[in-house]
């Protein structure tokens, strides 16, 4: 566990989250502030602060958070599809250090790929 890190601590149990699923590798949880009807975070269980840092070492956890997320997409109210979004860095505009994917969802299309820019 990497200190100070948010989703270390929500992996841990020491910051409290609506867990929806955890196996060996991964964890997810429903995001604070949901941009859309579904909005899941998959992370890794041990501390990786993004693909800016990922190494072969990480490849169990990276190819976990993709496999579970259709699973995790349809029990939460999205069959119909969904989309995976990964920040990375500041130019990728991550917001917690933590590499996390986000599995956005609902009834309805998600919308444009980028918000567009002026
Ligand atoms: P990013 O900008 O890709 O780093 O996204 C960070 C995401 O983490 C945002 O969608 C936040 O709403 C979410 N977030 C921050 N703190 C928490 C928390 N304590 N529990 C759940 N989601 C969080
Ligand atoms: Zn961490």
């Amino acid at each position: 566990m990497s200190h100070n890190c948010l989703f270390c601590k929500i992996v841990a149990g020491d910051i409290p989250s609506k867990k929806i699923y955890e196996d060996e590798l991964v964890y997810a949880f429903h995001d604070i502030n949901p941009q859309r009807p579904v909005h899941i975070l998959v992370i890794p269980k041990h501390h990786l602060t993004s693909l800016q840092h990922a190494s072969a070492a990480d490849e169990p956890a990276l190819g976990r958070m993709l496999a579970v997320a259709h699973k995790l997409a349809v029990e939460a109210g999205s069959p119909g599809g969904f989309r995976v979004i990964i920040n990375n860095g500041e130019i990728g505009c991550q917001e917690v250090p933590h590499l996390h994917a986000h599995v956005v969802g609902g009834d309805q299309p998600v919308g444009p790929m980028l918000k567009r820019q002026a």
